[in-house]
């Protein structure tokens, strides 16, 4: 019986290959153990999204093969998408690298005696018409699910690196992701969150002439005890259909995450990003008007190349003005390959780190803001496996405040009502009116 470790990098859809990965590989007859154990094949999943997620990759894959000098080593993920040949140079023993386009393959070339086809299993992204077929049988440990929904991206925004390692974009078939849906929920997951690289462009590909809207409402429907959550949507793929399934499906949580990415018009058509500030504010406004108590968490990148400091204040203007709920906030990364890692004027280090410095603490005080406003209400919680450092219960409102209370191990992967009565730091302390009926 072979042991499988699989390590994974970056993002939620990468997570979610890597789960397909174990699903193939348990029923192949394997053992999945931790990447501390000793395993016969290694399975690396990359990220190459900012040039720190490229060397960690690399530092990965060069601990986990001292690590496990004799163990098959598999590579896959953004960073072997782009970097194949570097890895091949790199390294000194044979190697098997398959492509974004091919992780369908994976368990068989990791499994077969013969060695690896590195033409064959990169293939040529970009010419890729359909999604791979992943299925997943259940995500470990998780009372959420990512349910991968759709691949690739074709918008080439300048920054990113992404169209070039993940093609363009593709959607699993409406009943695919049902079947896959139906899994997960009879598997005993309780959220899913659909997931992609541009998941506004679901189904676009598609001849059955379905769309995100449609791909939302069919899960909320087909699976009325699961809460579905969206994990990301540009501005101006919210519609006026998707908010009104939110307002009204009572199983698709109120929680909107919008890339904005600079508040600065000049920057954002540099970018290539097809909005202007002005559309991005009264995207937020309307999506506020409509769902007055639904979490809107924005991306931003700060210190994009010719970034200057009123551009920088524009930013932070809009940032301020606009009544949402967190901030991610990320530094510009030059990623060799895209069109603006070729652009002069380069923000210096230390100015990026100030102004990210700035933005998170705007962060800390719009969550401390938003918790706060909810004071004294009660919401939904879907209570997670694992207890908080301090052995209290855990998990996330429907508008995904965090939120910790006592309780029995026996409310864990349920929903139970919690009050929300105080604010510590990056979290709300709570009390479940489940709290003493359930042993
Ligand atoms: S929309 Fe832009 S930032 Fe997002 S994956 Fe596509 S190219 Fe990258």
């Amino acid at each position: 019986m072979k042991k499988i470790a699989i390590t994974t990098l970056g993002c939620k859809v990468n997570q979610y290959e890597s789960a397909a990965f174990q699903t193939g590989f348990e029923a192949a007859g394997c053992v999945m153990v931790c990447a501390k154990e000793t395993a016969d094949i290694i399975v690396i999943n990359t990220c190459a999204v900012t040039a720190k997620a490229g060397t960690q990759s690399r530092q990965a894959v060069r601990q986990l093969m001292r690590r496990h000098p004799d163990a098959k080593i598999v590579i896959t993920g953004c960073y072997a998408q782009m970097e194949a040949q570097e890895l091949l140079t790199m390294i000194d023993k044979p190697l098997c690298i398959v492509g974004n386009g091919n992780k369908d393959r994976l368990v068989q070339a990791a499994l077969s005696d013969s060695p690896c086809d590195l033409t064959m299993l990169m293939g040529q992204i970009s010419r890729k018409k359909e999604i791979c077929r992943l299925p997943v049988r259940h995500f470990a440990d998780r009372t959420r699910a990512c349910l991968r929904v759709q691949d690739g991206c074709q918008n080439f925004c300048t920054y990113c690196i992404v169209p070039y390692t993940r093609g363009p974009s593709r959607s699993l078939p409406l009943d695919e992701v049902l079947d896959q849906a139906a899994v997960f929920a009879s598997e005993g997951h309780k959220e899913m969150v659909v997931t992609g690289i541009h998941v506004g462009q679901y189904g676009k590909d598609l001849q059955e002439g379905s769309d995100c809207v449609e791909l939302m409402r069919r899960l909320c429907l087909a699976h009325p005890e699961v809460r579905f959550r969206l994990s990301s949507i540009e501005p101006m793929e919210i519609s006026d259909e998707l908010l009104t399934l939110m307002a009204d499906q009572k199983n698709f949580m109120p929680h909107l995450h919008i890339p904005l990415q600079s508040g600065d018009d000049t920057i954002l058509a540099h970018m290539n990003r097809g909005y202007s500030s002005k559309e991005f504010r009264q995207t937020v406004e309307i999506c506020r008007e409509r769902l007055p108590e639904a979490a809107i968490g924005i991306d931003v990148l700060v210190g994009f190349p010719g970034e200057t400091e009123q551009q920088f204040a524009n930013t932070c203007t809009l940032l301020e003005e606009l009544d949402c709920t967190y901030l991610h906030v990320f530094p510009y990364s030059r990623r060799e390959g895209t069109l603006a890692a070729t652009f002069d004027q380069q923000v210096p280090q230390a100015v990026k780190d100030e102004r990210v410095a700035r933005l998170r603490r705007l962060d800390a005080a719009k969550k401390e803001q938003f918790y706060t406003n909810h004071m004294g209400t009660t919401r939904p919680v879907l209570v997670e496996h694992k207890r908080d450092p301090d052995g209290r219960l855990r998990g996330f409102t429907d508008n995904y405040i965090p939120v910790s209370f006592p309780g029995p191990k026996t409310l864990m992967n349920t929903l139970t009502a919690v009050s929300l009565e105080s604010v510590s730091a990056t979290q709300v302390n709570g009390r479940s009116s489940d709290e003493d009926n359930a042993g």
